[in-house]
């Protein structure tokens, strides 16, 4: 920089009237050349070259002289002069606008708050007391990383680079606030607050674009709930097939929200209903009288299967159950199970708990695995590439175990899962067995479980959606704060 001569010390080094006439080019040139900060750029380019080789014509308007124009400084290419209008007006008007501001902070990793005030400007006396006080209502609790450090301030006329600090609040817990506030006399005081939490019910509707969970979240649904009402649907909505776009879903919610209107909790799955093509499927939350709360359907029959609806993920059916022409065999034979399509490999599992009463080489089935799951009620799988850790005939299966994995062993064309499924020894269709499997609401229980589902149903339909609950939590956003901040720094 101290090279490159200043534009006021210019004329003494050049002479000719070409550089006075292109002098304002050149003063141009030089700021750009010095913002970008390289000297080594106008090394390459001097002065007297570029006034006697620029092909442009001369400026027809003619710009105003520089000459009163100052030495040029780093200082004035630092960037902008960021000082607050409020300021500005401060210092040649006897009155500030406003000597109050809202501020909010955020601890980062390795800070503490007496270190915020410091970054701020904050006395040191104060940020001690102020400390001091803080700890003593957090006892020993840590604040994390990222928790907001409300703060008012104010701007002292004498002192306007100190700020005063008038409230500091902090609220780990919505419905817990620590604050301490300046006294008159100069000294802080310290206070927490506590909020009354009571639960607010409200819906969220949503359409599905994309996933379920996306699109919950998407509308407003916290991702536990989703995640929840998804598990409640898995074991009669068949997602491959019959989730579609654009499908309409509601969920309703129990939150916790403070007097104050603070969401203490964003929501607990009360109950839930996914509108499919051809169907409707609701599940609803209960707890029986004995034992643990589950999900349940509208005429309260446990959503929870004893059997898996198919003992794969993404599988497809490539022949059904019933009297078909056999592939391999060439005549018309029953078809004793149901085929389920999938690359070699894909782990099968265990539809049920139970046992297993068979496990290894069947003639035409390959490498099959039998379970009985209870007196009347068993399934096998054939065609397995191989069997699964640890199966073999007496051991006892959990239901999703993998028992084994897809192949093309025995009598197949390519590979698939076998699956049949045994009553009484004899094998029906698996697909149709679903129904008789689930447990089932009954007496006392049942007669709260109606009260409760209409209740639900109704409010399926009819409680606040969540976005306008939400909209007065939203309404008190910390933008302006963080604004007010952007202009004092
Ligand atoms: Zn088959």
């Amino acid at each position: 920089m101290t090279d490159f001569p200043s534009p006021s010390d210019r004329p003494r080094t050049a002479s000719s009237a070409a550089f006075r006439l292109f002098r304002p080019v050149l003063f141009a040139v030089a700021i750009i050349g010095v913002t970008v900060g390289t000297v080594i750029v106008m090394h390459h380019h001097p002065v007297p070259e570029v006034a006697t080789a620029a092909p442009v014509a001369p400026p027809a308007i003619a710009l105003p002289d520089p000459e009163p124009a100052p030495p040029i400084t780093s200082d004035d290419f630092k960037g902008f002069d960021l000082k607050p209008a409020d300021q500005q007006a401060a210092d040649g008007a006897d009155q500030p606008v406003s000597d109050r501001y809202e501020l909010t902070l955020r601890l980062e990793r390795g800070d503490t708050v007496e270190k915020v005030l410091a970054d701020i400007n904050v006395a040191e006396a104060a940020r001690k007391q102020i400390g001091d006080k803080l700890k003593s209502l957090l006892k020993k609790r840590r604040l994390p990383v990222g928790e907001a450090i409300d703060l008012q301030l104010q701007t002292l006329p004498d002192q306007t680079d100190v700020p005063r600090v008038l409230v500091l609040s902090i609220r780990p817990q919505p419905q817990r606030e620590y604050i301490v506030a300046r006294r008159d006399d100069g000294s802080y005081d310290a206070q927490e607050k506590t909020y009354k939490v009571s639960p607010r019910i409200v819906r969220v509707d949503a359409i599905r674009r994309g996933s379920l969970q996306q699109s919950g979240a998407k509308a407003g649904a916290p991702t536990p709930a989703i995640l929840e009402f998804i598990r409640a649907l898995s074991y009669d909505v068949d997602f491959q097939r019959e989730l579609k776009e654009g499908q309409h879903f509601t969920l309703l919610l129990e939150q916790q929200v403070t007097s104050d209107g603070h969401v203490a909790d964003p929501g607990r799955l009360l109950a839930g209903e996914l509108q499919l093509a051809k169907r409707t499927v609701t599940v609803i939350r209960f707890r029986p009288q004995s034992g643990a709360d589950g999900f349940y359907d509208p005429k309260g029959e446990s959503v929870v299967r004893s059997f898996l609806r198919t003992p794969m993920d993404a599988s497809h059916i490539t022949s059904g159950f019933g009297m078909r022409m056999h592939p391999i065999l060439g005549f018309s034979a029953m078809h004793t199970g149901v085929d389920f399509g999938a690359p070699i490999g894909t782990p099968i599992f265990a539809a049920g708990a139970g046992k297993v009463v068979m496990a290894g080489p069947n003639a035409g089935y390959g490498i099959y695995v039998k379970l009985q799951h209870t007196s009347q009620i068993g399934t096998g799988y054939g065609h397995m590439s191989r069997l699964g850790p640890g199966i073999r005939p007496g051991v006892s299966v959990r239901q999703g175990q993998v028992i084994g994995f897809v192949g093309s062993t025995g009598l197949s064309t390519g590979p698939h899962l076998h699956y049949e499924f045994y009553r009484n020894g004899h094998p029906v269709n698996p697909l149709t067995q679903k129904f008789a499997m689930r447990a089932a609401l009954a007496g006392k229980d049942l007669a709260r479980f109606r009260v409760l589902s209409r209740q639900y149903l109704h409010e399926l339909k009819s409680a606040p959606p969540i976005a306008q609950a939400l909209a007065p939590a939203a309404a008190k956003a910390k933008e302006p704060a963080a604004a007010q901040f952007a202009r004092d720094e």
